[in-house]
Parts: C-alpha cells; structure tokens; sequence
C-alpha cells in the first residue's frame, strides 16, 4: 500500500516462487514452493505448480528464510577513537539523517529488525516512527531507548546512557524511558571493552538498584536486557528476574545453568572480542583494543558454556550490522563466530529468526516464514542449512511484503 504521495510503500502484494524456504523447524529446506504474500503479510506457502500468477517473481531456486533479527545493535555508535568522535559530535539534524542512513543499510544487509540496546537523544524513537509512516527505509525497530548506568558507567560518555544513582533514581530511569516509547529497558549492570575508567569485570549496580530497575520494568509489562561480563552480577540480577544478558564475557557453568533454568537468554556478540583490524580501521585507542582482544579466549569460553547448559542464543553484532567486517557485515561475521563457536547451522538460523522473536514477544508475527506472519524475507544461492557463510550471499531483502533490495534483477 502506498500512503501519502510519494512516500514510500510500508507493505505490498507479491507472489514469489521457485524457491526452496528454510522455516527455522524443519532440518533442512523445503523445495519447489511459491508464497503469496497480500498486504505485507504471508497469505499462503504452497507447491510452486500450484501457485499461477503473471507478475510473480521466480526466485530460480534460491533458498529463501525468515529475515535475520539482530538483537543488539546500536545505529549511533560512537566507540572511543577518531570514527566515534565524529559520530558523537554530531548535533540533533545531522544523527536523526546518520541513524536513518543506517537503518536503510541495515534493511539492505537482510536484516528485518533490530534491537536497539542504547541510543543516543531519542533518535531511535523519531527513527522507529519515519520507517513506519513510509519516509525512511530501515527495519522493524525494537529499542530500549537510552541504557541506564551509574554515574561514570559503561556509556556513561554519550547521551545513548542516563546516569541514575540509587534505587529510586533507576526506577525514574525506567520510568523515562518507557514515557519515551521504549520496548525493553537495558542496564549496565558492569564494565566493558569500551570504558576508560573501568575494567570488565567491575560491578556497577548494587542489588538495591537493579532490584528497583527489574521490578518497575516488569509492573510495566517490559523486559530487561543487562550489559553484563562476571557470573558474580549476572547471578545476581538473574535471580532479580532479568531477561537477558548481553555479552555475558565471564560465564561460569553455574551462572549459564541458572540463566538455562529461568529462562533468561544470552546474546553473545562475540564479534567485538574478535575485531583487531576493524578497531585500528576505526582509530581505536590501544587500552581498548588490548582489552577487546584479551578478553576473546573467556569470550568464546563462555559462550560454549551457555551452549552446554542449553542457554537460549540469540544473534547481535553490537556493531551496526551493516559495518564492513572481514570480507562481510558485522552481523553475518557475528554469525559465522557463533557457527565456529559450536552451533549447528539450523541453530544459528533459529537463532538469528525465530528465537529473537519469541523474546520480543513478536513470534506471531515476525522469524518464521508463515502464513500470517509479516513477509520479512531473505534469499540467496547456496544452503545456509549446509554453511552459515552461505548467508555472505544474501542477493534479495523483502520487507513486509515490499521488494527493497533485488540483486538478481540487476544482474539480467
Ligand atoms: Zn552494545
């Protein structure tokens, strides 16, 4: 449908066929099926020989799947270093155009919908309402709005943080930024690779304040995700009632077995331990890269932990998906880690589709291919059941229905 005009369609008609789906349940690709999709949504998936239709798009047996869901990401990043520093002295005009610049890139790089896990002066929630109304394109946009910290805290040296101290103070934090529109409330429950002052294993709530942070989010009907390394505060906040863990760097196998038994998810990002030559790309200061890369080895450990203990895994690249990584995106470099990590491909799938979904509450509607569920799809030449990597080669993104990146029709 198109809105106003010239704006740009938020969902369409289309009929696509020929194509081998990846459903994210069954073990490996369905062949020879077509996909109605009416008004953004997914109306019927059937036998291609079924399916007639004049302006249907033949796929020429592509592998089709669910539209990857990146979980944390961040799309006004400013790490520390000389690249950060420009995107941190961006005033209010010029952000709002950087984050939608990257909200199209990241549709673009197949991936439908984001987390957002802390950005900077509200542009995620004027940004969230120009891709729905048809004046920006980008994803689905799911945002904790700003991260809450202690004072000097992880992030506390851009506005994508508030600085709360004190129960109260947390709870006021909540408070604001569920006033602003936000999905899910994240915490800086300890340090990071990214703070000067700190080290990743420094604690930086006490159980007053992410007792008050939980609880007020929870009455509210919100989630909360928590920036977090050592099992010391995780098994703390976990036994609050947190949701999930982001980074998770120092797993024990008893913080990964409580995190398995209540349920709360991990996202590992394990790309920002992983990342020597983007960092000095990126003008980095050395304390930091020194940290990134010291740190990988407890990193990955703890990631096999989770794995072992049966913790939900979910895909988040932190980095902007789109950032060029490797010979790929951040995202798909995040994938391949997670895959050499110990994941069985149609794990990472479901990892990247439909496992985030159903944290977002949204696995009716979003990271499965269904009939009722939105069109959100990707598609590519080779079997990303066989080999994630195959996911290198993403070559056409559908949202809600709309065509928006098409590289077969380029190539004919
Ligand atoms: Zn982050």
């Amino acid at each position: 449908m198109s809105g106003p005009v010239g704006s740009l369609p938020t969902s369409g008609d289309a009929v696509l066929t020929n194509l081998r789906l990846i459903d994210g349940i069954e073990p490996g690709p369905q062949d020879g099926l077509s996909i109605v999709v009416r008004n953004g949504v997914i109306m019927s998936i059937a036998p291609s020989s079924d399916v007639r239709d004049e302006g249907a798009i033949d796929l020429g047996g592509s592998y089709v799947m669910a539209g990857l869901i990146d979980m944390h990401t961040h799309l006004s990043l400013s790490l520390p270093g000389s690249a950060g520093d420009v995107v941190s002295s961006l005033g209010p005009h010029d952000l709002a155009h950087y984050m939608a610049d990257g909200a199209r890139r990241t549709l673009l790089t197949g991936v439908t919908s984001v987390r957002c896990v802390a950005e900077k002066g509200g542009g995620d929630f004027a940004l969230r309402r120009a891709i729905r109304a048809g004046r920006v394109v980008g994803p689905r946009i799911y945002t904790a709005g700003r991260g809450l910290c202690c004072t000097g805290g992880h992030g506390h040296d851009t506005d994508d943080t508030l600085e709360c101290d004190g129960a109260d103070a947390f709870a006021r934090g909540v408070r604001t930024q569920i006033k602003a529109g936000a999905d899910f409330i994240k915490l800086m429950i300890s340090g990071g690779i990214a703070g000067e002052n700190e080290q990743i294993a420094t604690p930086q709530m006490t159980r007053e304040e992410m007792a008050a942070a939980i609880s007020t989010a929870h009455a509210w009907g919100r989630k909360v995700t928590a920036h977090a390394g050592p099992a010391e505060i995780i098994i703390e906040a976990v036994e609050l009632g947190l949701d999930c863990v982001e980074h998770g760097y120092e797993l024990t196998p008893d913080a990964a077995r409580l995190m398995a038994e209540r349920g709360v998810a991990l996202v590992p990002t394990l790309v920002v331990t992983r990342a020597g030559a983007f960092f000095d790309e990126l003008g980095v200061p050395s304390w930091m890269q020194e940290r990134s890369l010291s740190a990988g080895a407890r990193h990955l450990q703890s990631f096999r932990l989770a794995l072992d203990a049966g913790v939900d895994v979910l895909l988040g690249s932190d980095m902007p998906p789109f950032w060029k990584f490797e010979g790929t995106s951040a995202v798909i470099r995040e994938i391949e880690h997670m895959a050499a990590g110990g994941m069985s491909p149609l794990e990472v799938i479901r990892a990247a589709t439909r496992a985030p979904a159903q944290w977002l509450g949204a696995d009716g509607q979003i990271g499965t291919p269904a009939p009722g569920h939105f069109a959100d799809l990707i598609a590519m030449t080779d079997d990303p059941t066989v080999d994630v990597s195959a996911l290198r080669g993403i070559e056409f993104v559908m949202k809600n229905g709309v065509v928006v990146r098409d590289d077969r029709a380029r190539a004919r």
